[in-house]
């Protein structure tokens, strides 16, 4: 190598952490000196330093010329947390690429516990069932989700074991602890229309009650803080629910998540009536004006993406943006500062 060429120029790192590091014996006999370096301009400044830019304010796509829209109500809960979301999600199909989790992912549990409570209801249909021995429909039901998952082996017996003992808590402490009622429907698919746009939607259940009129429900087995704030006002964090609730064509009076967490299972929501469900108050401002108000946002969310409203404007800035994932197709960093990411609560 020293004798490649007229002038050959070694070097080597001379710290590695903490500690020092001599050269390779190979070289060890050469001379060190420094090395004249010229001052290139580096081909990001060059760039640079030759661009003619000009400023597009590019906030509105064509308008959705589509009667049907396929990603369900997810399409509007987008359009309410940043239109430029619901844009790139559901007009250019872009989406970040999953990463292979170990086990079941959050998504993929999150559709165990809407199957193990799809099946037990299927066999129960209705609140009377509730006072014989469960243990036999909630474990067949368990089963029948581990199943129709696809979960193999060791791991299957895990997940099933681990879904019953969510049944036997769910029904222990909240099925039971509720007035009569009757399961409708659950999973049903059934579409929606805003602005002229249907929405393929699908609901988790829908009870009829005894105190009058139909609860729907939302399946909750995530974290977060779950409140009915989050369907309130422009721009809700959770529009789903109300979206099912204004169009159902059943007299909806209640309105709940059904927070599936360990150690702290209950309803959250929101009813015509505090008698509807068990510790769900009724809506302040009073049922209809609420409903009416949800209509208003509905229509107004349905209007905003149908019009290809595509604003790049995170609801929360940055707190809205940390599980998006089109970061890098948005350039949001460049509009937020990125250092106020530091300052992210959670929520
Ligand atoms: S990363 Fe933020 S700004 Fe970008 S599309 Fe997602 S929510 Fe909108």
């Amino acid at each position: 190598w020293k004798q490649a060429a007229g002038e050959v120029v070694f070097s080597h790192f001379t710290k590695e952490e903490d500690r020092d590091v001599l050269p390779s014996p190979l070289i060890a006999d050469l001379p060190e000196k420094p090395v004249e370096i010229p001052a290139f301009s580096k081909l990001r400044d060059v760039i640079f330093a030759s661009r003619k830019t000009e400023t597009l304010q590019d906030r509105v796509a064509p308008a959705v010329r589509e009667k049907q829209v396929r990603g369900g109500t997810r399409v509007l809960s987008d359009q309410a947390a940043c239109p430029f979301r619901a844009f790139a999600r559901h007009r250019l199909h872009a989406e970040e690429l999953e990463e292979p989790a170990e086990g079941l992912d959050a998504s993929k549990r999150d559709k165990l516990v809407h199957l193990l409570m799809q099946n037990v209801w299927d066999e129960l249909k209705d609140s009377t069932a509730l006072q014989g021995d469960l243990s036999p429909a909630i474990e067949r039901a368990a089963a029948a989700a581990v199943k129709e998952m696809a979960v193999e082996g060791r791991f299957a017996e895990l997940e099933r074991k681990r879904l019953a003992r969510l049944g036997h808590e769910w029904f222990e402490k909240v099925e039971k602890a509720r007035p009569p009622f009757s399961v409708v429907s659950t999973e049903e698919k059934r579409p929606i229309v805003f602005s002229g746009v249907t929405f393929d939607a699908r609901i988790d259940r829908m009870d009829r009650l005894e105190s009058g009129g139909h609860a729907i429900l939302d399946y909750k087995t995530g974290g977060g803080n779950l409140t009915a704030k989050r369907w309130q006002g422009e721009r809700p964090d959770e529009p789903q629910l109300p979206l099912y609730a204004v169009s159902a064509k059943e007299e909806i009076t209640a309105v709940v998540f059904a927070k599936f967490r360990p150690g702290d299972m209950r309803f959250v929501g929101l009813s015509r009536d505090d008698k509807a469900l068990p510790k769900v108050p009724k809506a302040k401002e009073g049922w209809q004006p609420l409903l009416a108000d949800w209509k208003k946002e509905a229509e107004r969310l349905g209007q905003s993406f149908a019009g290809g409203e595509a604003r790049v404007d995170p609801k929360k800035d940055l707190i809205t943006c940390r599980y998006c994932g089109l970061e890098t197709l948005c350039r949001v960093y460049e509009k937020i500062n990125v250092l106020a990411e530091e300052e992210i609560e959670e929520w």
